[in-house]
C-alpha cells in the first residue's frame, strides 16, 4: 500500500471514529450519559441517619441549598419543621401546620433539592391513595435503582400531613421527637405533594421508596405527607442519575454512631400514625 493511499484510509476511519463519538456524545445527551451536562442532580445536606439520631444543627443556609435546587423537602435548625421548596420558594411548615416563607439565612441539618426540569408528564386517572399513587408512579419509572423527583399537583380528596416541634439541646431522638408530632387532616385541598423516590441502596443516607412533603395551592399550610386521596393526579418527574451529598464537620454528626441499622425506627418515622 503507498503512503498516500494509507493516509487516506487512516482519514476516513478518523472521520468514522468522530463521527461514531459525536453519536455517543448525543445518545449521552439523550439518554443521561454518566458525564452529561444536562443531568438533574440530587443535592443532600447531611444523612438521614444522623437526623434520626438527633443531629439537628443546621449545616447549609436556605441561600447555599437554593443555588443547588428549586424543589425539596428537608427540615430547619432545631428540627423545627418540615420543608418545603417549590419553584424556587422555601417554606417552614411549622407544627402549627401553617406554611411560612422561610427566611434564606436559616440553616438546615437535612435536606434533598434538584434543580427541578421533569422529562416526564403521567396524567393518572381515578382516586387513589398514597399507596396506589406510589405504585402507580413506580410502575411507570424505568428503574427502580435511580433517583426521581416528583412534583404532584392536584385535587386532593383527603390528605394527613405531620410536622414537628422545634428541640433543643440534648436532642432527643427523632423516634422519639415524633411521638409528639402534630397531625394535621385537609379535606377537599388543592395543592402540590412533592419529594423523592429513592432506590434501597441508599438505606441509612436517605429515605429508600418515597418520602413527600405537601403545600397547598394558597402556600400556607402542608407538612410531611402520611396519607391521602386524590382524583386524577398530574405527575411530573424529573430522572436524577447523579447524587451529591454535603457532611456536617462540626456538631452531633461528628460523634454520631451511623454504624447502627436504623431501618425500623425510620419507618415509624415516616409513616407515623
Ligand atoms: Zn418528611
Amino acid at each position: 500500500m503507498s503512503g498516500r493511499r494509507l493516509a487516506k484510509r487512516a482519514g476516513r476511519s478518523l472521520g468514522l471514529a468522530a463521527l461514531a463519538l459525536m453519536a455517543a456524545l448525543l445518545v449521552g445527551c439523550a439518554h443521561g450519559g454518566l458525564e452529561g451536562e444536562g443531568e438533574v442532580t440530587l443535592f443532600q445536606v447531611s444523612t438521614i441517619d444522623a437526623l434520626m439520631d438527633g443531629a439537628y444543627e443546621g449545616q447549609v443556609s436556605l441561600a447555599q441549598l437554593a443555588r443547588h435546587g428549586d424543589l425539596g423537602i428537608g427540615t430547619f435548625q432545631g428540627l423545627d419543621g418540615e420543608m418545603v421548596a417549590l419553584d424556587g420558594r422555601f417554606y417552614q411548615v411549622k407544627a402549627d401546620g401553617r406554611a411560612y416563607a422561610a427566611d434564606p439565612a436559616l440553616k438546615t441539618p437535612f435536606a434533598n433539592v434538584v434543580r427541578f426540569a421533569p422529562q416526564r408528564v403521567l396524567a393518572l386517572r381515578g382516586t387513589m391513595s398514597l399507596e396506589e399513587l406510589c405504585q402507580a408512579i413506580d410502575q411507570a419509572l424505568p428503574s427502580p435503582n435511580l433517583f426521581y423527583a416528583v412534583r404532584i399537583d392536584g385535587d386532593f380528596a383527603y390528605l394527613k400531613t405531620r410536622s414537628v416541634p422545634a428541640q433543643h439541646r440534648p436532642y432527643p431522638k427523632l423516634v422519639e421527637v415524633v411521638k409528639q408530632q402534630s397531625v394535621f387532616q385537609f379535606n377537599q385541598v388543592r395543592g402540590t405533594v412533592l419529594g423523592f423516590r429513592c432506590p434501597a441502596f441508599v438505606k441509612g443516607v436517605n429515605v429508600p421508596g418515597w418520602h413527600l412533603h405537601f403545600i397547598d395551592q394558597a402556600r400556607d399550610a402542608g407538612g410531611h405527607v402520611l396519607g391521602l386521596k386524590v382524583v386524577d393526579p398530574r405527575v411530573q418527574i424529573a430522572v436524577a442519575s447523579r447524587f451529591v451529598m454535603v457532611l456536617p464537620q462540626e456538631g452531633e454528626f461528628m460523634h454520631s454512631d451511623l454504624a447502627v441499622d436504623r431501618g425500623a425506627d425510620l419507618k415509624q418515622v415516616e409513616k407515623g400514625r
